[in-house]
């Protein structure tokens, strides 16, 4: 994309390019899009051009941008408490905690904040370290859990190898995923059958005592979105319970509405010990997570310290749009716009586009929350792109969708949808007709014809 033509776009174009350090990129091949403004579904470029936005910006848009609600409630608690530290007791903090607990499992009623998802899922594992007495976590290949020291060596793919800074006492294990197998399954029971057999024999053979958490993300989501099959995560509650270990659900990216329900838990049927959260709680607004805590978790710290705390934890401005999202979201039914589009509309629409485009391997998702897995051959599932890696196949894909005005979330061979939980009907139909135009790159790669 060339800088923009609008002078003040251009300026900002150069500082960025002189001296902002971005994340997960090598600094010379970047070619950052300027962003002046946004609304709703939609955001616009420094030139004015307009976008359809359905890469939820880090998959945390989940009331859209700018919704007016949040924005009130940002400027009214500026202009009366900017700030003030953890130990005081503040009104959004606490009524922030109330609406996310009254919404959790049962048996789930307090809240500790953090500033996003890393330091949710760190606090979560020193919890269940502390209250086991236990060290080691057992954490899924294909899973993602953050970017610290700890969540990145938890991290179970590509971008922990490069920052792997030793993984003492975390362990990987296989989870389910059908459509390319570590176990040979030919079906979703067998798949599960067989990852649970996998996980149990594991534990029994690194010493079930030495065990303190099992962290898992409901709908694996950065790895490219895989809901379990059913009965997968009743398996390992089961597996947590039969060896005292605790079970913390990662839900920063899927909690607050992603897949249609409040936690995607709720549509497992389980209740962990601990849920990490973060993104969607505020739609990203102000930094926010947190860890949801159970009961008898929270009764070990009663009268012990819990010694853990961040300057930040239970920020005025982010627990005030957090109150301001999730009231929002229950009077506008945005969870259940997100069920519905994804049952109606979204999910329907990508495996039309599946039937028409041979270089898509694998439709995904739920909710409003979906994966086109992009392959270069359906029959040897070779990804469009490698692992960890990109391709000019790919790139061209991406370049056509934007220039079709769609932004969209990816990670290597994949194209995610995470469009605002309240987008309509019409704004999915624009987006599938953006990707079909799109797609004909990737399937350019697969069929050898040149594109139209
Ligand atoms: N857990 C999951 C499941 C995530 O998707 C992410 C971020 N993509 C994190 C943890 C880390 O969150 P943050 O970037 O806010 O630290």
């Amino acid at each position: 994309m060339p800088a923009p033509k609008d002078d003040a776009g251009r300026r900002t174009y150069e500082l960025d390019r002189a001296h902002v350090f971005h994340s997960w990129s090598a600094q010379a091949a970047l070619d950052p899009m300027v962003v002046t403004r946004s609304e709703g579904s939609y955001l616009w470029d420094a030139d004015g051009a307009r976008y359809l936005d359905f890469s939820g910006q880090l998959v945390y848009t989940n009331v859209g941008h700018q919704h007016p609600r949040v924005v009130k409630a940002i400027q009214d608690q500026a202009a009366t408490l900017c700030t003030i530290a953890p130990a005081h007791a503040n009104d959004k903090r606490a009524l922030a905690a109330k609406l996310i607990t009254d919404r959790a499992p049962e048996g789930m009623n307090k809240v500790f904040f953090t500033n996003g998802g890393a330091d949710a899922v760190e606090h979560a594992v020193r919890m269940a370290r502390l209250h086991t007495g236990r060290y080691k976590v057992l954490t899924q290949y294909r899973g993602y859990h953050g970017g610290t020291h700890l969540t990145i060596n938890m991290s179970g793919d590509h971008r922990r190898w490069p920052n792997d800074n030793g993984t003492a006492g975390t362990v990987h294990f296989w989870g389910p995923f059908l459509y390319r197998s570590a176990f040979h399954a030919t079906t979703e029971a067998e798949e599960c059958e067989r990852a649970l057999e996998h996980l149990e024999q594991l534990i029994r053979f690194e010493g079930p005592e030495s065990f303190a958490a099992l962290v898992l993300e409901t709908v694996a989501g950065t790895s490219g979105v895989m809901p379990p099959p059913p009965g997968y995560l009743q398996g390992v509650r089961e597996i947590c319970d039969r060896y005292g270990i605790v079970y913390v659900a990662d839900e920063v990216m899927v909690g607050f509405g992603r897949t249609g329900t409040w936690f995607a838990v709720e549509q497992h049927g389980v209740t962990p010990d601990l849920i990490t959260f973060a993104k969607g709680v505020n739609s990203g607004y102000v930094p926010l997570g947190g860890v949801i805590i159970g009961d008898h978790i929270a009764e070990t710290f009663a009268h012990r310290v819990y010694p853990g705390g961040l300057t930040y934890s239970g920020h005025p401005l982010a627990t005030a749009a957090a109150v301001a999202t999730i009231e929002a979201m229950a009077d506008e039914k945005i969870v259940e716009n997100a069920a519905e589009i994804g049952r109606t509309v979204l999910g329907p629409g990508l495996r039309a586009l599946a039937e028409r485009h041979p270089s898509i391997g694998e439709v995904r998702g739920v909710g409003a929350f979906w994966a086109l897995d992009l392959v270069t051959d359906r029959e040897t599932k070779e990804p469009l792109a490698p692992y960890g890696g990109s391709s000019p196949a790919i790139q061209a894909v991406l370049a056509e969708a934007k220039a079709q005005g769609l932004l969209v979330f990816t990670n290597y061979h994949r194209i995610h949808l995470a469009p605002p939980l309240n987008v309509t009907e019409a704004e999915v139909k624009d987006a599938l007709t953006a990707l079909d135009v799109a797609l004909a790159h990737a399937d350019a790669v697969y069929t050898g014809a040149p594109i139209a």
